[in-house]
């Protein structure tokens, strides 16, 4: 049985192109695919304009680029079309006059309104009847979050609810340690406040991919062999490590030869999904996950299209995917 994703969810097919003013992310250093890819805030006072982006690391800290009305206009506007929300982002078009310092609080549109508690109220219906619990850490999580995790977890097999390794999905929270978009803490799915308030993209791909950690430590406790099974195929996949290529060097050969493996484009880029996908078995399996219902087609494709002793390892891996899915396949 093959499903049809809705809209929300196509967007993870494609590739996420930062070519909305060629001209303005060339001048200022990408600052605008930066400020999508993780998310940041416009801080404007007295005329003065900046671009305040999350640093991560150690405790964290944000770093501040100058930047002039224009710009900070062009961004806000872009921006706008991608985000969950606008709450915090700077309306910059709402100050006709220079700003003062009253003026350049930030704009926060106050988006609680009857379309979150319906948008809420239908989540926590649909997971509670599989005894998983919604949890709020951030009272303005916007309807669109609630909205996107219903139509996403719609799609997905019952069995991957309420198993003794989900029991709650929290939303909203400043993060735990370096973690600041999201985080699987068995049994709680957590997507923080970075993702929330951020990209459409990269809250998908994480709830997707927090879900996906679930998924592995349901397969490890309640499926056993096939979690060894899965273990053996990723040890094959990713020996190259071993035999001093590199996983990736292996890929990006492939790459050339028109046989690209399907990571999906979010947060900090493919590259970095790619390393973490073959970073270790959990990490397979979660990001793994989320290309099996986000981007079915391309990966049926590739598994078919490798070949030899890693071609039949990810035959194996997509199997035990499409059974633990009870034959639910997605395009
Ligand atoms: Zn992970």
């Amino acid at each position: 049985m093959i499903i049809d994703l809705p809209p929300e969810l196509k967007i993870l097919q494609e590739p996420w192109r930062f070519d909305y003013d060629k001209e303005l992310l060339e001048c200022k250093d990408r600052l605008l695919e930066r400020f999508l890819r993780i998310g940041g805030n416009i801080w404007g006072i007295d005329g003065h304009y900046q671009v305040l982006l999350w640093h991560s690391g150690g405790g964290g800290t944000f770093e501040g680029t100058k930047v002039d009305r224009k710009t900070c206009e062009q961004i806000c506007e872009i921006a706008k079309k991608e985000l969950l929300c606008t709450n915090g982002i700077f309306d910059v078009k709402l100050n006709k006059k220079e700003l003062s310092k009253h003026e350049a609080k930030l704009k926060i549109m106050s988006e609680k309104n009857a379309a979150v508690d319906g948008h809420k109220v239908k989540l926590e219906a649909f997971l509670s009847q599989y005894t998983v619990s919604l949890e709020i850490k951030n009272e303005s999580v916007p309807p669109e979050a609630y909205r996107l995790a219903l139509e996403t977890y719609k799609l997905l097999p019952e069995h991957h609810f309420g198993h003794s390794h989900f029991k709650e999905l929290k939303l909203g929270g400043w993060g735990n340690g370096a973690a600041k978009f999201s985080a699987y803490e068995n049994p709680v799915v957590h997507i923080f406040d970075c993702a929330i308030k951020g990209v459409r993209r990269n809250y998908l791909g994480l709830l997707l991919h927090e879900t996906g950690h679930s998924f592995c430590e349901y397969l490890r406790e309640q499926v056993p062999n096939m979690y060894t099974k899965a273990k053996t195929n990723f040890e094959i996949i990713t020996k190259t490590k071993e035999t001093g290529k590199s996983v990736f060097e292996v890929i990006s050969n492939r790459e050339q030869q028109g046989n690209s493996f399907p990571v999906v484009d979010y947060l900090h880029g493919k590259d970095s999904r790619r390393d973490r996908l073959l970073s270790s078995l959990s990490e397979f399996i979660a990001e793994l996950y989320l290309i099996y219902v986000s981007n079915g087609e391309e990966l049926r494709q590739f598994v078919t299209n490798t070949t030899g002793e890693e071609g039949l390892a990810w035959k194996k891996t997509y199997l035990m995917f499409k059974t633990s899915f009870r034959g639910k396949e997605y395009r």
